[in-house]
């Protein structure tokens, strides 16, 4: 396997998709080009850092209940943000 091949197949290989025969093929590449094998490590960094980004995505829906919540109350004569804040 030649490096072009290889990394045509990174994304598959991270994502486990290939073959048996395709990973065996690109762990031996692996091995000797660190090239490669460099641009596998950023690719599984990438991957991770999107898995992560799971979290914060429902955190944001939370926020947005809250943003939409305040707006109700700042809207809202006599509110305690009113108050709070003093709205006027
Ligand atoms: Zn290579």
């Amino acid at each position: 396997m030649d490096c072009k091949i290889c990394r045509e197949n990174i994304h598959d290989f991270i994502k486990d998709n290939l073959s048996r025969k395709e990973t065996g093929q690109m762990n031996a590449h692996l091995d000797f080009c660190a090239e490669c094998h460099r641009e596998v490590a950023q690719e599984r960094n990438l991957s991770s850092m999107m898995n992560q980004w799971e979290v914060p995505k429902t955190g944001k829906g939370f926020d947005l209940r809250l943003d939409e919540r305040l707006a109700q109350e700042r809207n809202r004569p006599h509110s305690w943000f009113r108050r709070l804040f003093s709205v006027n």
